[in-house]
């Protein structure tokens, strides 16, 4: 198949791009290079199946496809409140745009939907059936409320154009490929610990968060993509719940050289208190489950970032 990953020298989506190339695809990767990094998919420049596409997924797309996973748009806060304006574009826009090309060339298209959309939850754990918390107008609104708005065009772009979508609403995600400064708690913990800088703790740090290695929800969001009964949106998260000072003195342990201390600095406006997904759809309809526990994956993206901090 011709498969069009957006957002595919992003963090998650090299990863994609790797999987779907490994299973014998045509990948072509379109980008804008905002958050994504050449570096993420240079391996990949020399495999003839392979194609990079420079472009802003704000403006139309003509290209022959027979499925479209939608990634582009940035997924930390410092990176999506950079440029709030552009980021809600790339989430509606994005969508229209990518879900108009699916409209044209029948490609079944997913959408890289996020556990945002609940906001600040007051159902814990989250089932998909829960509406979400979210501040309308809130520095984090711009992408909330983006890929919200991005989960309404694609049911309504199925309901009445008969697009061919699906959704999952994806959780906390680490591993390799983050970027040293994408701003996410693991990477900053990690690559701090790493430099002997502080770790810097936002609030209290009994704000709880799932943390899902990348390599699980690239085995989900192939899966969904490829499932014919459902079409979601479905929860992909690693329900284990860590708070982040948990995960501050996880790190630490495991880079025992580091001589940096945990600091606390000011907790965001709207930082969410707990998340965690409930994913009992995900296992039924889709026999997936997270299978690298944090430990595991921390390794992983320690070992990582050894080589490129
Ligand atoms: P990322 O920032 O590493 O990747 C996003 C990619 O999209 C980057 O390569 C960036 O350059 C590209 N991009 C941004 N705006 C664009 C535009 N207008 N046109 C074309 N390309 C554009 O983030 P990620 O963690 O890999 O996230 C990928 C997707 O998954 C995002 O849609 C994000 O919302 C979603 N998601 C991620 C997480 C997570 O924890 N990583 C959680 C929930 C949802
Ligand atoms: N966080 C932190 N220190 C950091 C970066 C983040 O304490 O250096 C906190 C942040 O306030 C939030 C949690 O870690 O409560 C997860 O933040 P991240 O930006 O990774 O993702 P999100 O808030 O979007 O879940």
């Amino acid at each position: 198949m011709k498969i069009l990953i957006t957002g595919g020298a992003g963090f998650i989506g090299s990863h994609l791009c790797r999987r779907l190339l490994s299973e014998g695809h045509e990948v072509l990767c379109v980008d804008n290079f905002f958050t994504g990094n050449k570096s993420n998919i240079l391996d990949l420049m020399e495999n003839k199946h392979f194609e990079v596409m420079r472009h802003d997924v704000t403006f139309p797309l003509y290209v022959e496809v027979n499925q479209i996973y939608n990634l582009a748009c940035p997924a930390s806060p410092v990176h999506y409140q950079f440029d709030p304006v552009q980021t809600t574009k790339t989430s509606v826009h994005g969508a229209i745009n990518m879900l108009g090309l699916a409209k044209r060339t029948r490609a079944r298209i997913l959408q890289a939907s996020t556990s945002e959309v609940y906001g600040d939850p007051e159902v814990h754990p989250q089932p998909e059936s829960y509406w979400g918390r979210v501040n309308p107008i809130g520095i984090r609104s711009c992408y909330d409320e983006g890929k919200r708005c991005a989960e309404t065009l694609f049911f309504d772009y199925y309901r009445q154009h008969q697009v061919d979508i699906r959704v999952v609403r994806i959780f906390n995600t680490y591993g390799p490929n983050m970027h040293p400064n994408d701003g996410r708690v693991v990477s900053n913990f990690i690559v701090q610990a790493l430099q002997n800088k502080d770790i810097t703790i936002y609030g209290d740090g009994s704000q709880t968060r799932s943390f899902q290695y990348v390599d699980d929800v690239v085995e989900g969001m192939v899966r969904m993509m490829n499932t014919e009964h459902i079409i979601g949106p479905v929860n992909l998260g690693n329900p284990g719940e860590f708070t982040i000072k948990q995960l501050a003195e996880k790190v630490l342990s495991m880079i025992p050289e580091s001589t940096s201390k945990i600091v606390y600095e000011p907790l965001p406006q709207d930082d969410p208190k707990q998340r965690q997904p409930e994913i009992s759809i995900a296992k039924k309809e889709l026999g997936w489950e997270p299978k690298i526990a944090l430990e595991e994956g921390l390794g992983k993206t320690i070992e990582y970032f050894r080589h490129i901090v």
